[in-house]
């Protein structure tokens, strides 16, 4: 995962340097320059190899220097030196948590903190970490309090991401390892099944169900273990982690030169669609489909029986050879027939995850999920009147693609340094640009959207009157680690009530390795949204993912509408639509929870309505 590695050391050192006004213009380039490697669609070390690094957006300068020393000798300098004193995972803590680094080091020096552990142990204790925060900070007990449970939230965020990876980012790995298996010819197909396919946000590991010539109606074990060995010398694998030989199949368990670990099953034509499933799993969802099967006498030799199943329709569940391959589209067909004789509707992969899907499929009443072709537009997209990349033609290939209706160019306001926000001035000539936008295209529609900071109770970065003309207006926080639950509750369900404001974005702030979520009432959002007919953003860019499904589901039930946008700030972000698309199937969404399905009309009914009331 090495964009994401180098990107956050880049961010370490930008975190490290904001102190001063000098400091934080370097910060500034640092922070730009980690997005860009974030975003990159291709693995950064290529990049530089084919020498088009220096092309990239804020690539050039100490960025470019500082990549460019990491890729070519494995470290930085810089970087080197602070980890002198304090440890990687300290040093990121300051992103995490959102402690300034003066607190944070001082804490690290005066208890003699060396690790993660060391400060775990301290937290425990109590009363000394408790006598270095009364010092640097004011000193008032609810402020200590806060502060020690940022701490505690912080270390359980890092523990629970513990060997993840954001799926996107794996995604573009997968590309690459199908390419190279696909260079063997013995293989026919490569199919990724697992976490996966089942369209998780974060995964620990990559499963991939492999088809091979030789394994038609009888599985061949000895050829099966070569193909193995043949893969085990492929350039991405770093070694055998471990090989299971089992009844049914063969699979291999391998470490890659990407830093995640890789499970490679081995199939057959016969068992091509039960090997799917019981690959895509999850172990929950196939263990209940168990119970099914065998009270339905389809359950033979401790697996799902494919000879019963296939007996009567074997053209719907093997794919004979002599016919083309097995593209991924077919595969929902084979198992289809599965669920079919089973007596039970097909689960969509992302529903597998026993949280009822299997009653709701018994009864044939799942619900028909969200589908990328619903969505009509994206309402959260920054462009370069903020601190965004992308420009007007970037934007119109991506309405066209995704045959959006319209799209809201949504900014960064005032107080938003950082995200370079717009002052009152600076809207107002953007007003003026969006305005000649409108009447210049007549297929899609531009509209006038503000992200706005929520800076306090009712304190928001423009006053009403200004809110008030946008076409869409968010309420956003983006400073609010060190509140309490109290006032980030308050803050963000003042915008929720507030007339004009019509969502609020990335409602918990978690940043995937980079920011725990910041303390918040969820529920409560949830049910004031429900109340004043407000809409909560899924948000698809693909390290936050926030709202996640488990608060999706609980906004959807209570008939919250869901915002899915991408908040993109470069032009490939817009694409990252389809992994906010995923979180709404996970979570069981139809069209009709999604403010963002809405033609264009009905978006405007639903706005002027509610500020009617
Ligand atoms: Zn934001
Ligand atoms: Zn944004």
């Amino acid at each position: 995962m090495i964009n994401l590695k180098l990107a956050n050391i880049l961010t370490d050192i930008a975190e490290v340097n904001k102190s001063r006004t000098d400091d934080r213009k370097i910060s500034l380039i640092l922070t730009i320059a980690a997005r860009t490697i974030r975003d990159n669609p291709e693995r950064v070390d290529k990049t530089f190899a084919e020498g088009k690094l220096k092309d990239l957006v804020g690539i050039q300068g100490l960025p470019y220097d500082l990549i460019k020393e990491y890729l070519e000798t494995g470290s930085i300098g810089l970087y080197e030196e602070i980890k002198q004193k304090y440890s990687q995972d300290l040093i990121r803590l300051m992103r995490i948590s959102g402690f300034g680094k003066k607190m944070l080091f001082k804490t690290y020096d005066t208890l003699n903190i060396k690790t993660l552990a060391d400060l775990k142990e301290k937290l425990n204790e109590g009363a000394a970490i408790f006598g270095v925060l009364a010092g640097t900070t004011s000193g008032k007990d609810t402020t200590i309090k806060t502060y020690v449970e940022r701490f505690k939230l912080s270390l359980d965020y890092i523990e629970s991401i513990k060997g993840m990876s954001p799926r996107w980012e794996v995604e573009n790995y997968v590309d690459e390892i199908k390419n190279s298996l696909y260079r063997i010819k013995d293989i026919e197909t490569v199919m990724a099944v697992g976490s996966l396919r089942r369209k998780k946000s974060a995964v620990k590991d990559i499963d991939l169900l492999i088809l091979p010539y030789f394994n038609g109606l009888t599985y061949d074990f000895v050829k099966s273990e070569k193909l193995l060995d043949e893969i085990n010398s492929l350039d991405f694998i770093k070694r055998l982690i471990k090989k299971d030989i089992r009844q049914e199949n063969i699979s291999g368990r391998f470490g890659t030169v990407f830093g995640i670990e890789i499970e490679l099953i081995i199939s057959s034509r016969k068992n091509w669609a039960v090997d799917m499933l019981y690959a895509t799993g999850s172990k929950k969802h196939i263990k209940k489909l168990e119970t099914v099967a065998r009270g339905r006498g389809f359950f033979k030799g401790g697996r799902i029986d494919i000879n019963a199943i296939s007996k009567d329709r074997p053209e719907g569940i093997i794919n004979h050879s002599g016919t083309s391959s097995c593209p991924e589209t077919d595969t929902v067909r084979f198992e289809e027939t599965i669920y079919d004789k089973l007596g039970l509707q097909y689960v969509p992969p992302e529903l597998r995850e026993d949280m009822g899907e299997i009653e709701l499929s018994d009864r044939h009443i799942l619900p028909e999920l969200l589908t990328m072709e619903d969505i009509k537009g994206d309402l959260h997209v920054h462009s370069i009147w903020s601190d965004g990349l992308i420009s007007l033609s970037d934007m119109i290939e991506r309405i066209k693609k995704f045959r959006y209706e319209y799209i809201a160019i949504s900014d960064h306001t005032t107080s938003n340094y950082y995200g370079r926000g717009l002052d009152v001035e600076r809207l107002r000539r953007k007003e003026s640009y969006i305005n000649r936008l409108k009447s210049r295209f007549k297929d899609f529609r531009i509209l006038l959207g503000s992200e706005i900071d929520i800076r306090g109770a009712d304190k928001f970065d423009y006053p009403e009157d200004i809110i008030k003309k946008m076409d869409i207006a968010i309420g956003s926080m983006h400073s609010s680690f060190l509140n309490t639950r109290d006032e980030n509750t308050t803050r963000a369900v003042s915008a929720i009530k507030n007339k004009y404001i019509d969502f609020v974005a990335h409602p918990t702030g978690v940043v995937f390795g980079n920011r725990a979520p910041y303390f918040i009432d969820i529920d409560r959002l949830i049910e004031e949204a429900a109340r004043n007919n407000k809409a909560l953003e899924i948000n698809s860019y693909f390290l936050r993912m926030d709202l996640n499904e488990q608060n999706v589901r609980k906004a959807g039930k209570m008939g919250v509408k869901l915002v899915i946008n991408t908040d993109a700030h470069r032009p490939n972000n817009m694409d990252m639509i389809r992994l906010g698309v995923d979180i709404a199937r996970r979570a069981g969404l139809q069209k009709k929870d999604v403010l963002n399905a809405l033609p264009f009309e009905e978006l405007k009914a639903w706005k002027s309505q509610r500020s009617q009331v």
